[in-house]
């Protein structure tokens, strides 16, 4: 695609950044097929090529219109359309931009900036967001139905290993994780223990800084990775431990991204690009262990979140682990479809995240599984908040048959 980009940010690097994944958008349009909010909708606006083509107009000068802005806030950055792409266009990086660009042109109404505010300042807080929930809970069962499905309803830690062992890796501080599901960090300290490694988190470190980043704001963003890399960075500088290993496929996916996203931050570039070297999903991490474990056979589906499939591109990992403990994998329909859960897209854009549920959770309940596994917080929430089959962490699923 020829790109012709306004003076004001053709030369920097944030304008040379863009220009590079626009050149390679040929325009053939393949990724409108694998797009979902393009398959609800039927505007190409609403399509992967039709988001790039806005973004390519606003870079070359074209004053962004709230129009513009719609289009882009409905895209779920699921990456789907990157999958797919043969040009190799990086969508999920350009589509930051262009966010980021929109935003700085046009207002949004007071409320939807009150709601944006309200999110990225609490959810990042572990303790304002555990005590949001933890009030929500009590009060659950007069809160309208899209609330109450949210708040869900904890299950118990269990016992936490206090086993030292000489291989050690670092666990990510999550931010909402902790108080929505305890029992997925348990879970997965016991099946590290199992294996014989020892899981620590470093003090000082929290939320990854997806939620501030899909919310626009990226110099706050740039802050918590910043905060976690200075956490991390003695523990991985000085081979204390061996892997970053993280179990919130999203959380996953933007520590991943940390390289790129600090690339021109001088003190913290080459730190950072060693951070991701050193950062594994626990599918990857697990792959290489040799996990205890009963096999005992159970109808399982699983629902591979975009972060893992699209934006970690790890695909067939947790398949093949749970394979060889007895699940028997039921065949979803559209596994590489998102269920609208994206971060906070179920919240900003509830009627479309709801369709993607429900089409999501047919998919999921056709061959009638007993209970249906994920890898990311906020698919296995939203999951369960549409059906009355158990919807749980794979390692959550790992860790009882460690245990038996
Ligand atoms: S598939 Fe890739 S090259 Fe083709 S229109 Fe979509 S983004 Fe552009
Ligand atoms: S990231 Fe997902 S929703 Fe957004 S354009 Fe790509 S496929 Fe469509």
């Amino acid at each position: 695609m020829e790109t012709r980009l306004a003076d004001w940010i053709r030369d920097t690097p944030t304008g040379t950044a863009a220009d590079e994944i626009l050149r390679k958008c040929v325009h053939c349009g393949f990724c409108l097929a694998t797009c979902p909010t393009y398959q609800i909708l039927g505007d190409e606006l609403d399509g992967p090529r039709g988001r790039i083509y806005q973004i390519k107009q606003v870079l070359e000068g074209a004053p962004a219109q709230r129009a513009t802005q719609l289009h882009l806030d409905r895209c779920l950055t699921c990456r789907n359309c990157e999958t797919t792409c043969p040009s190799g266009v990086q969508y999920g990086h350009l589509v930051d931009i262009g966010r980021a660009v929109v935003a700085k042109q046009v207002e949004r109404p007071w409320r939807e900036r009150a709601l944006r505010w309200l999110l990225r300042e609490s959810l990042p807080r572990p303790w304002l967001f555990g005590t949001a929930l933890k009030l929500g809970r009590s009060v659950r069962w007069v809160l309208p139905r899209s609330v109450r499905n949210k708040v869900g309803v904890t299950r118990p830690p269990g016992p936490i290993p206090s086993q030292t062992h000489a291989r050690k890796v670092l666990l990510l501080n999550n931010c909402v994780q902790p108080a929505m599901a305890p029992s997925i960090d348990a879970a997965t300290a016991r099946v590290l223990d199992a294996t014989g490694v020892q899981s620590i988190i470093a003090p000082g470190s929290g939320c990854c800084g997806a939620i501030r980043q899909h919310l626009d704001d990226h110099d706050g963003a740039r802050n918590n990775m910043r905060r976690n890399i200075d956490a991390w960075w003695p523990l991985v500088e000085s081979g204390q431990v061996e892997a970053i290993v993280i179990n919130a496929s999203g959380c996953g996916a933007m520590v991943k991204d940390y390289g790129h996203l600090l690339s021109d931050d001088p003190a913290y570039a080459t730190k950072a690009n060693r951070i991701v070297e050193s950062t594994r999903d626990i599918a990857e991490f697990l792959a290489g262990c040799s996990v205890p474990a009963a096999p005992r056979a159970q109808r399982v589906a699983f629902h591979p979140p975009c972060t893992l499939q699209h934006g970690q591109k790890i695909r067939g990992q947790v398949e093949t682990l749970l394979r060889s403990l007895g699940a028997e994998l039921v065949p979803v329909r559209d596994a590489h479809l998102c269920c609208g859960s994206a971060g906070t897209y179920s919240i900003l854009q509830t009627e479309l995240s709801q369709e993607l549920r429900e089409r999501k959770i047919d998919a999921l309940q056709e061959s009638v599984p007993e209970v249906i596994l994920s890898a990311n917080i906020g698919c296995i929430a939203h999951l369960q908040g549409g059906t009355e089959i158990p919807v749980r962490h794979w390692i959550e699923w790992l860790d009882e048959r460690c245990r038996k």
